[in-house]
This record gives structure tokens, sequence and C-alpha cells, in this order.
């Protein structure tokens, strides 16, 4: 499987890669680094030197194809490790034991990024060789790929899971870290989202692949998905909890999972079916979210690009615990979280019969039929 992102604002495509490719031999493989030919980007790994980074939960190893940087390696490597402990804060651990990272210098100052998972978690990212520091620390693109090892292939119709978690966890992971500010979490929340909105002929985000529904349609799903954990929990867990309890599962870029399998694990980890509740509202129907509602009751207003806040919203708590470090990471396995919860939330995990086109809907209040 292969997830190729680059500029998530222009496009995407996402393919599936047989295994068997891997294990084809090359022809040169030096530019099978840019083309990305049979076997990568691992047979680089064997061609190049790299450099481990170890991190809670295994080691990423970084290689650089040939090619030179205006930018020290050591820089490179800074900001890799910056990042990756970013994502590992994010989820708890590193999600694979090992995983690679293979910089690609092109000419130019651009930053893209493609994640791989038939061999093992792997990305190649496409680095300009004239990009500065800045343009490393503003970057978004290697977190965002990074993400992408923490979360399974959704057999299906599902890269607006793939991509929609990306693009909403990114910024938080990175706000989590003090990487950027809060802020910018929620600027780029409410300039991006209406982009995911259905359009004439939209048949649910199952069925509509275009970039907008893919990323921030995607994107929509998991803040709303985010939003009800936290409101019918207490504000206790939600959807960081639920991902980490899919890393602490096996759930990995290297694996493929059914959407099912996802959401009995993320019932298991909250107690609640919100994930399949908002699965069953959205998969085949245009829904039409009232972001204004949503925004009023999370307390979050763009003036200009300046984000203000109202800490007397109604779920002014929720979205401030969405972008708080998480104080108490889930731990390895599901079976040493709260007993009683794991016990409750079995209960949950059963499928529901919905009756009505409506029913599974009641439940989010900013959604609607569109
Ligand atoms: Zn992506």
């Amino acid at each position: 499987m292969r997830h190729h992102c680059s500029f998530r604002r222009l496009t995407c495509a996402v393919a599936i890669l047989i295994a068997l490719a891997a294990m084809l031999p090359l022809g040169n493989v030096s530019s099978s680094l840019i083309d990305a030919g049979r076997g990568f980007p691992y047979r680089a790994f064997s061609e190049l030197p790299s450099t481990p980074i170890k991190l809670k939960g295994g080691s990423l190893e970084v290689a650089f194809a040939p090619g030179s940087t205006i930018l020290p390696r050591a820089d490179i490597l800074g900001w890799a490790e910056r990042s990756a402990r970013s994502v590992v804060s994010y989820y708890g651990r590193l999600p694979t034991p090992t995983a690679k990272v293979l910089f690609v210098p092109v000419p130019g100052r651009e930053i893209n990024g493609t994640t791989y998972g038939y061999g093992g978690a792997a990305s190649r990212v496409v680095l300009g060789s004239d990009a500065t520091a800045a343009d490393l620390e503003a970057d978004w693109v290697l977190i965002h790929e990074l993400v992408h090892h923490g979360f399974p292939f959704i057999v299906g119709p599902r890269d607006w899971m793939h991509e929609g978690v990306a693009t909403y966890v990114e910024p938080i992971a990175r706000a989590q870290s003090g990487l950027i500010p809060v802020d910018e979490v929620w600027r780029q929340l409410v300039v991006g989202l209406p982009q995911g909105q259905p359009r004439r002929g939209d048949r649910g985000l199952d069925g509509t692949p275009t970039w907008g529904r893919t990323y921030w349609g995607g994107a929509m799903f998991f803040l709303l998905a985010d939003v009800e954990l936290r409101r019918r929990t207490g504000n206790r867990t939600g959807l960081q909890q639920v991902l980490q309890s899919t890393v602490a599962e096996g759930g990995n870029i290297t694996q493929q999972w059914t959407i099912d399998r996802f959401n009995a694990v993320g019932a298991r980890a909250t107690g609640t079916d919100v994930l399949g509740e908002l699965y069953e509202c959205m998969k085949d129907t245009p829904r039409n979210v009232d972001l204004i509602a949503l925004w009023r009751d999370l307390g979050v207003k763009l003036v200009g690009r300046n984000v203000q806040y109202d800490d007397a919203a109604q779920l002014a708590h929720i979205r401030g615990a969405i972008t708080a470090r998480l104080a108490s990471p889930v731990r390895e396995s599901l079976s040493a979280l709260r007993p009683g919860l794991v016990e409750r939330s079995q209960v949950n995990a059963e499928p529901k019969q919905y009756s009505g086109n409506e029913a599974p809907c009641r439940s989010f209040p900013w959604i609607s039929e569109r």
C-alpha cells in the first residue's frame, strides 16, 4: 500500500502495491530513488548508509539519496528527530519497531512525501536542496507521513480515513509537542474544513473520492468523532486514546484492517460506539456539517488570521483537551486498560442495527442531511 501526499492542497493518490514487487530485482537503484520503481523505497536502505534514531518503541532509520542540500545533514536529522518525537508522543510510541525515512534531494525548496507499508513502514520525502531551516520548521509533510505509519490500511474505499486521520492529527501532534501554537490547529481547521463538505452528487465518504472529501471530509469525520467521544465520556477519552489503542493492538501502516475492526478497537478503548455510529451516518449519504454551530459550541472564532476563543462556550473544555498533551498514554495492550471499561465496552462494541437512515446521526447535533 502506498500513500502519496504531495501538497494536500493540490494532489494525492493512494495505490496498493503488491508485496511481490518488493522481491523482484531492480535495475538502476539511483533512478529508482527518484522514480519509485520496484522494491522502492526499501531497496535504497540496503544501498545507502542510514542513521538510526532511537525512539520509544523502536528505531527510525534515516537515509539520504545522492544529492546535496544547503542545510547540513545534522540539521535535517535534527528536524527528523523532532518530527518523529512529536508523532511518538501522540501515539505513545513509534508505531512500528522499525521505520524508515528516505530523503531524496531535488532542486528547489519543495518538500513532499509518500508513505509505503508493503515492506515495513517507510516514507520517501522529497526535499528541496535549497530548503532552509525555516522551511523545515514550517513543514507539515514529514509529520503527516509519520502519522500514516500509525494507522492501518483500512480495506475498502477508505482513503478518506487514511488521509483524514493524517490531516486531523498532524497539527494536533505538532501543537502538543510545542512545535506550533495551538491557535494554528484551530486556524487550519476553520479554514480547511469547509472544503470537506459534500457537494452536488456526493454519495457519502465511501462513495466520493474527491480531494476535498478525502482530506478535509476525512478530517471532519475525525474531529466530529473526537468531540463526540469526549462529550459522551465526560472528556475522559477521545480520538487520541483510540489511535493509541489501535497502535497498541498492532494496527499500523503494514497491516490491513477492516473498518469494523478499527471501530471495535475504538469501542473498547472508549466504552462507546461513536466511531461505528458516525461511520453509519456518513458512509453513503451526504451529510452537511453545521461548522458555524460547531465552532460556536467549541468557542473558536477566526477574526482575520487571528483565532479568538470563548472559554464560556459549552464545549470549551473539550477544545482545550484536544490539543493538550495526553497525561497518561494508553499502555501496550488494551487488556492493561481499566478492566471494567474494556468489559463494558465489549457489549457496546456489538454491531448495531439501524432502522432508518437518520438513526445513527441522532447523536451528532451538528450533522444534517444535505
Ligand atoms: Zn497522506
